[in-house]
């Protein structure tokens, strides 16, 4: 079975690479590299001993998408590719719109012309804006407080739109919370452009040396310790969860929204703590202003995922830290290597 990984080399997506590649898919990447490097791909294949197609395609160009689809049996599709920075989208909503609504648009047109309707769909929690019911379920009302998240909410409808046109589309839409940590063997993690604005990645950097002090967004919340509270999830139990949403839309036709998260809420302060726990270093911080469009405290009811796709994550805090840490300590600048050149093929 031969699955179309949409933005493959970015940081969910190789994780997911190495997943699928493990579980005996055969797997072909698009991506156009505008925020991964290939290195990233060279490393699963590495991890996983196993070769695979890479094609450098945008998504917004027709005639490479129909190609992919016209040279290669797909089956279903896992589709990452976006541009994903909650601020940026602020600034600069048409590039939002333009690139996560057009592409996505392509490649569900190209999947119907060429009759394949197994879809995955990379969401996120930033789709339920800010709510104040915790944990959140998927009946959770839908608002997003910007323009990524309104980017997400938008391929939601049109996929129930789809879906209800034609039920023979199987799509399961998964609605990440905090995704972090990399893989153990430190080959493969989270690379940020920049200034990170997540909190892990930052957090590493200010451990290794390359930031000076953490800044925390307010320690006047409504939370255990006045930091704000999220459900932080390792980023390779996420991929295993798309392994479980792949098995399900093969069963039957069907369309449903999952929430991948723990359940469980974490502090600023708490995650502070673990990553010096885990690091071995102390890291220095002051406590700034809130950040605008921060909610206090957003964490995940799994409960749907566990039933349905019998899913669950595993992998604890200290897990999540360690494993952020070595992929920091081996890559302290991230993937350095000179950007591999790949030639747009349409594979
Ligand atoms: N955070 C922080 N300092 C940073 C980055 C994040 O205090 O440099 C806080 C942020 O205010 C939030 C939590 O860490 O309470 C998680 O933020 P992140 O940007 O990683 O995720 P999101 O806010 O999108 O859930």
């Amino acid at each position: 079975m031969t699955i179309l990984v949409t933005g493959g080399a970015g940081y969910i997506g190789s994780h997911t690479c190495v997943e699928l590649l493990a579980a005996g898919y055969d797997i072909i990447v698009a991506d156009n590299f505008s925020n991964s490097n290939p290195e990233s791909l060279k490393r699963v294949a590495e991890l996983t001993g196993k070769l695979f197609t890479i094609s450098k395609v945008d998504l917004q160009n027709r005639q490479q998408v129909e190609k992919l689809f016209s040279s290669n049996k797909i089956d279903a599709v896992i589709h990452f590719a976006a541009y994903k920075a909650v601020g940026e989208s602020v600034e600069f909503p048409l590039k939002y719109y333009q690139n996560n609504l057009a592409g996505t648009m392509v490649l569900l047109e190209t999947m119907e012309k060429f009759h394949v309707k197994k879809f995955v769909f990379s969401s996120s929690a930033t789709v339920y804006g800010a709510t104040n019911h915790m944990p959140i379920t998927e009946d959770e009302q839908i608002g997003s407080t910007n323009p990524y998240g309104r980017t997400k909410e938008m391929i939601e409808d049109m996929l129930q739109d789809i879906y209800q046109a034609d039920p023979s589309w199987s799509i399961a839409i998964l609605r990440y919370f905090n995704p972090v940590g990399a893989h153990k063997s430190g080959r493969i993690g989270e690379d940020p452009n920049g200034i990170p604005n997540n909190l892990l990645p930052y957090l590493s950097q200010v451990a290794i040396g390359r930031r000076d002090v953490l800044t925390i967004h307010g320690n006047d919340y409504q939370t255990k310790d006045g930091t704000g509270v999220r459900d932080y999830i390792h980023v390779v139990d996420l991929a295993n969860g798309h392994i479980k949403a792949l098995e399900k839309i093969q069963k039957t036709p069907f369309i449903s929204a999952y929430n991948l998260g723990t359940g469980v809420g974490i502090s600023v302060l708490e995650m502070v703590r673990a990553f010096e726990q885990a690091s071995g270093k102390t890291i220095p911080f002051h406590i700034g202003n809130r950040r605008p469009g921060d909610v206090a405290i957003c964490y995940a009811d799994p409960a749907k995922a566990r039933a349905e796709l019998e899913w669950t994550a595993t992998k604890s805090i200290s897990e999540m830290c360690e494993d952020t840490w070595r992929w920091q300590l081996q890559n302290p600048e991230g993937y350095i290597t000179e950007k591999v050149s790949i030639e747009a093929s349409g594979a």
